[in-house]
């Protein structure tokens, strides 16, 4: 089997049985760069869309099945960020963040999570097609980053002790995102039904220690290896299982016959009022900024 590198653009699983704890590590380089090329969005805004990005990796690489997908969406009604979309399907990432530029240029330099969204919510959907499982949580986006927000989301909606950690940084004008998730399994291993939670098992707070204390900086550094950083952290654990790696790349689903399909689905009255000047009816992906002009002849 080919090796795949753990230095950039993949996830890598972590078990450590003897503290029924299971983790995922992921790290952004290219993937980052790829998603906001097609954006132009300012540094605040590109540092949270990279921090979202390897969240939604995160949550992707726990999905059971290959056909599986996440959606992160934290939404606002009066925010500086009104709208944050992520997903996440078969190892490719995409999404997009809408923004007033105006009142974030007076936000300052370091708004918390609070000042950019207000009062909002986070919600994350793990779709499972094959199994025909869809579970969707929502929980107010609260703390000062999202690492806080998704840590709290897997508090109340899975009843799940979890650590999260997200650090995005730019280095030599490309950037880096990286990320870990630590959660107790208090029931044993991953894949076993748990039949009750404990918050308080004694075993969680080390190992919530032990990531917690990752800096920043070891988790955008592309130098370091993803099983590096893992053996940094946890070397002094029994037993410290290193699962499968799984490779992320950029992508977007839209294509014209996608657009089409969309199109072909509205009644003849709206789809003759979304014709333009020029005769035919555009639709943008705001995921990836392309731009679809189809004829309504097409749609037929
Ligand atoms: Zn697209």
């Amino acid at each position: 089997m080919p090796t795949t590198q753990l230095n950039s653009d993949v996830a890598l699983g972590v078990a450590i049985p003897s503290r029924n704890a299971r983790g995922r590590v992921a790290r952004l380089g290219a993937v980052v760069d790829s998603v906001l090329a097609n954006h132009r969005y300012p540094p605040l805004i590109e540092r949270l869309m990279a921090e979202a990005l390897v969240l939604t990796a995160l949550l992707g690489s726990l999905l059971k099945e290959p056909e599986g997908q996440v959606t992160v969406q934290a939404q606002t009604e009066s925010g500086i960020i009104d709208l944050l979309v992520c997903d996440y399907l078969a190892g490719e990432l995409r999404g997009y963040i809408r923004h007033d530029p105006e009142r974030l240029a007076d936000a300052g330099p370091n708004p918390s999570l609070f000042a950019l969204f207000g009062k909002g919510y986070l919600a994350i959907t793990f779709d499972h097609p094959t199994m025909k499982e869809r579970y969707q949580g929502i929980v107010p986006l609260e703390g000062e980053s999202l690492a806080h927000a998704a840590q709290w989301f897997f508090a109340q909606c899975g009843q799940i002790a979890s650590r999260v950690r997200l650090a995005a940084e730019k280095r030599d004008g490309r950037w880096f995102a990286g990320g870990l998730l630590f959660q107790h399994l208090p029931e044993g291993e991953e894949g076993r039904e748990r039949l009750h939670t404990r918050l308080d098992h004694p075993d969680w707070p080390h190992i919530a220690i032990l990531a917690g204390s990752v800096k920043p900086e070891e988790l955008t550094d592309p130098e370091l290896p993803l099983d590096d950083l893992i053996w940094r952290l946890f070397h002094e654990e029994d037993e410290v299982r290193t699962l499968g790696a799984l490779p992320l790349s950029r992508g977007c689903r839209c294509d014209p016959d996608y657009v089409r399909s969309v199109l072909a689905r509205f009644p003849a009255e709206e789809r003759k009022a979304m014709v333009g000047e020029d005769g035919k009816i555009r639709v943008d992906c705001e995921f990836c900024s392309s731009s679809f002009s189809i004829g309504p002849h097409e749609l037929s």
